[in-house]
């Protein structure tokens, strides 16, 4: 059975792309078969792979709006996870798809025809609650929220389980909360500890025992076009996101 995972939370900058590009280079290095959907129109996923996002002939844009099949739109990478590829084009899909029909259900439409060939699918989710993100949600099996160590990380958060619930309640009643990681976290910081017990009290074991730390390593590897995990495997960065693979992989 495919694993797919739609990597969640509206807000920005909590570690959302970081999560799915390293997630999916972790599982793939584990011989999980995987494939990355980056479907935030800012690419970042597709960029942290070393693709070109300006010079894609065909992006997941493509797939949900033109009908071209995602087989044809996929591409391979060298690190391993198969990845289907987003720009700036997926900005205008929030709006072209307002008056669609099955507009919800364009991603799920879309995989449908390839899910089989693996064992995840990642998707990189933007950053808001819109009509992307039901998408996102009604092709997932599962939600992992990334939730950043900082003020106010649990603001926000029924926000996206209200969002959750209303998929369950329609769309998707199979959705199930798959886990929640926790990311930049700060051992020098008493915030970042007591952001960590709060979290862990709200979500109990849905929280992973994997802690991202933040580290430069990872905020720097984006710009060579690589998972850290290829560009720097000994580091901290690469090293968590390992483990965190190995939690995703072993849980049922
Ligand atoms: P989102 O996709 O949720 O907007 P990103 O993954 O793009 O978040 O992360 C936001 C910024 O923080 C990026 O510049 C990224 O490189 C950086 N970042 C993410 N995780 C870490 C971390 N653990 N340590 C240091 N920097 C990080
Ligand atoms: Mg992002």
């Amino acid at each position: 059975m495919t694993k797919i995972l739609a990597v969640a939370n509206q807000k920005g900058g909590v570690g959302k792309t970081t999560t799915s590009v390293n997630l999916a280079m972790g599982l793939a290095k584990l011989g999980k078969r995987t494939l990355l959907v980056d479907f935030d129109p800012q690419g970042n996923a597709t960029s942290g792979y070393g693709l070109d996002k300006r010079g894609l002939t065909a992006s997941v844009y493509d797939v949900i709006l033109n009908g071209v099949p995602a087989a044809e739109v996929r591409q391979t990478t060298a690190y391993g996870p198969d990845i289907l590829p987003a720009n700036i084009d997926l900005a205008g899909a929030e709006v072209e798809l307002a008056g669609a029909e099955a507009r919800e259900m364009r991603l799920q439409q879309a995989l449908a025809p390839i899910r089989d060939e693996y064992d995840f699918i990642l998707i990189d989710c933007p950053p808001s609650l819109g009509l992307l993100n039901l998408n996102t949600l009604t092709a997932a099996s599962g939600v992992l929220i990334p939730i950043q160590c900082e003020f106010y990380a649990l603001e926000g958060v029924s926000e996206i389980m209200d969002t959750i619930r209303l998929v369950q309640g329609g769309l998707n009643p199979a959705l199930t909360l798959e886990g929640v990681v926790l990311t930049m976290y700060d051992a020098r910081t008493k915030l970042s500890e007591q952001v960590a017990s709060e979290v862990r009290d709200f979500f109990h074991e849905k929280v992973y025992r994997t802690v991202i730390p933040r580290t430069v390593r990872l905020s720097e590897a984006p710009s060579f076009g690589m998972p850290i995990i290829a560009y720097d495997p000994s580091a901290k960065g690469a090293q968590v996101y390992m483990e965190l693979a190995g939690e995703v992989a072993e849980r049922d």
